[in-house]
């Protein structure tokens, strides 16, 4: 079968953002999704969270988000989603969990379970919610109470009566403190500790952006944009800070007991739950035989030329783009990278081969 053009892999924002500019710029384009329905990883969120309580959602090209509200996001997103497929013509195949790329001659071959695709161009869209990340401690394995992730979290009722400790300096501890202090006994602990600001300004997000844009063009690891943006408490969380509840304990815990975490110190903390909002990796393991990672551990980016273009194109790879990853990793961030990488891809088609490959 003659090979795609370009293949989307992942239909989140990024996704959908790169679809809609490749297919607009004529190059033909097959989309895969590893979820059952529409929705990246929104359609995953907790019930309670509710489009007032999300940070913001940018506008995908030429269709305006859904308002801010007491609708929940993991309904209203996929909604707009499922209607911006339709709307534009998105062809979504799904679900198609993508197992691995794999480079042979001039083209990608890109396999799900016994089906396989050939495409000259990759854009990889696969987000990091397939990804919770937990860091070790010792004695993870002995606790006997329950251990949640962000990925898992069930929404505030489950947490009544319980002590719960929460660890992590992002934005989902800070909407989880505020949402179960309220209701329960709450403990926070971070390792670094938090920035807070008032509310958050374009100024800090830009900042925050090129910092991440700056790792990644070098080949480092990226670290997360909001991380980096520093926290805001929002009227939602005014009561658990009236409660003294975004006092951290520190430093971070040593270890871990059967009912409870124990510090250096020899202090003990007795808990019912520990709920890591630790965050996420880049969900890129399909792209392993590419071989992409730089000797600094990350995958190396290269920049775009063109005002505004964000970098997404792999510096080991040309025909491969990352959107959604690195600077990219933000609603807004994701929509831009769509169509760098559709720039890309079309200034990669329409150069010679050998010129493009090598
Ligand atoms: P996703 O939405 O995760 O989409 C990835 C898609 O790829 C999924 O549909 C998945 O099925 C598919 N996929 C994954 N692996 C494979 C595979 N192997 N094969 C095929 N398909 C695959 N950002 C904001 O701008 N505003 C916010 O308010 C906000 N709130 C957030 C709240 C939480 C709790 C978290 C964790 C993140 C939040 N973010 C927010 C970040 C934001 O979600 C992301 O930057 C953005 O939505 C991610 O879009 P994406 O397209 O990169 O990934």
């Amino acid at each position: 079968m003659e090979p795609w053009e370009s293949l989307v892999i992942g239909a989140g924002q990024a996704g959908l953002s790169a679809a809609h500019h490749l297919l607009r710029r004529g190059v033909r384009t097959v989309i895969l999704d590893a979820d059952e329905a529409p929705g990246g990883a929104w359609q995953h969120r907790w019930d309670a969270l509710t489009m007032d309580d999300v940070h913001g959602v940018a506008d995908l090209p030429e269709a305006a988000a859904p308002p801010r509200g007491a609708a929940r996001a993991n309904r209203a997103v996929p909604d707009y989603f499922a209607a911006y497929e339709q709307a534009h013509r998105l062809d979504v195949q799904r679900p198609v969990r993508v197992d691995s790329v794999t480079s042979v001659g001039d083209l990608l071959q890109v396999r799900a379970g016994e089906r396989s695709w050939l495409t000259r161009t990759l854009v990889n869209a696969t987000g990091t919610w397939t990804r919770p990340f937990i860091p070790h401690y010792p004695g993870h394995e002995l606790f006997r109470g329950e251990q949640l992730h962000t990925a898992g979290y069930p929404g505030p009722d489950h947490f009544r009566g319980k002590r719960v400790l929460i660890v992590g300096g992002g934005a989902s501890a800070v909407q989880f403190i505020g949402a179960l202090a309220p209701i329960t006994e709450t403990l926070w602990v971070t390792r670094r500790e938090p920035v807070w600001r008032e509310e958050f300004d374009g100024e800090a997000g830009y900042q925050a952006v090129q910092m991440v844009q700056e790792r990644v063009l070098q080949g480092l690891a990226p670290q997360s944009v909001v991380s980096v943006t520093g926290l805001a408490l929002r009227p939602q969380e005014r009561r658990a800070q009236e409660l003294g509840a975004y006092r951290r304990r520190k430093p971070m815990f040593a270890s871990i007991e059967e009912d409870g975490v124990r510090w250096a110190d020899g202090s003990y903390e007795q808990v019912d739950v520990i709920l890591w909002a630790t965050g996420f990796r880049a969900a890129l393991g399909h792209l392993a035989p590419l071989h992409l990672r730089s000797p600094e551990g990350g995958i190396q980016l290269v920049g775009t030329p063109g005002a505004g273009q964000t970098p997404t194109q792999t510096a080991l790879d040309p025909r491969v783009q990352l959107v959604g990853y690195g600077p990219s990793a933000s609603t807004i961030g994701a929509n831009r990278a769509g169509r760098s990488a559709a720039a890309a891809v079309v200034r990669l088609l329409s150069a010679e081969p050998e010129a493009a490959l090598g």
